[in-house]
């Protein structure tokens, strides 16, 4: 494997705000013993394509952004380490494991299938290889979110999380909502859970002003990331936005489209409009 590493911080460019945006899902580094079966275009469709570069503005706010180069195909960022098939092992794990709806559609911690249903390996992978996996990608990437919304939260007392994705415009046959066309924005903050209603709503506002239509929590609630980063009470806001993938590219070859620019600089006003807005809340 070629040392690429598993993350690009992009710190704040002006002075900083206790905002932190990630984009666990578009790695595009695809190791060398990522032996899977399915064409690479195939096992592509797991991406959030172009997901980090849509919001490469962010920095420009004083927000900072994370994103992961691996795929998310090869280990999920987003699933807890527990949520493991074991059926895809040839060994046993030596911890338990408690899988989710996610594993059960194979798409757990590590994917069993691409997306249309092909299974991903024609072999079983052994736990060494797995943890591998967790110790040079999915470890690295929590390890350096978290320090960053920690540090923001120690110097500010309150941080604003963005956990960034895209989503296909259709549910497919593996969906929760098969064959079910989605919003533009679908906004998942797990029923109110993870943050305050007032930055749920920002957003939504926000970006319903921009003509979009929005769906929140539906059909995505948010997993993994805003689940260990949104603790209100603590002051602790995680937010998770999915964007619809044919607003700025063409979902078959994963070329940007006509819209990529346009949604891009929305998205940079959207940005912009939440730091103000944090701003005139951390100013002492
Ligand atoms: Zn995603």
């Amino acid at each position: 494997m070629t040392a690429v590493p598993p993350f690009i911080r992009h710190g704040p460019a002006a002075g900083a705000l206790p905002l932190v945006l990630d984009s666990p899902h578009s790695g595009e580094h695809y190791p060398d013993d990522f032996d899977h079966i399915p064409p690479r275009a195939v096992v592509r469709q797991a991406e959030d394509t172009h997901v980090a570069r849509l919001y490469r503005a962010a920095p420009d706010t004083g927000a900072t952004l994370i994103e992961a180069t691996f795929p998310r195909a090869y280990i999920d960022a987003n699933r807890s380490l527990a949520d493991l098939d074991s059926t895809l092992l040839a060994d046993g794990w030596p911890d338990p494991v408690t899988p989710s709806r996610k594993t059960e559609q194979g798409i757990g911690l590590v994917w069993r299938i691409a997306r249309g249903g092909a299974p991903m390996y024609d072999r079983k992978l052994t736990a060494d290889e797995v943890q591998r996996r967790i110790d040079r990608c999915y470890l690295p990437y929590h390890a350096a979110l978290a320090a960053e919304i920690d540090a923001l939260h120690r110097a500010f007392g309150a941080v604003w999380h963005i956990n960034c994705h895209s989503m296909p415009a259709v549910g497919d046959a593996n969906a929760d909502d098969p064959g079910r066309e989605r919003a533009d924005f679908v906004l998942g903050d797990r029923d109110g859970t993870t943050c305050e209603p007032a930055f749920t709503d920002l957003v939504a506002r926000t970006v319903r002003g921009m003509g979009y239509t929005v769906a929140v929590n539906d059909p995505y609630k948010g997993v993994e990331l805003v689940r260990r980063h949104g603790r209100p009470a603590e002051n602790r806001h995680s937010l998770q936005i999915e964007l619809n993938r044919r607003l700025y590219m063409d979902e078959a070859t994963l070329e940007p489209n006509a819209g990529f620019a346009p949604v891009e600089q929305d998205l940079a006003r959207l940005v912009t409009i939440i730091a103000g807005a944090l701003r005139g809340r951390t100013a002492t």
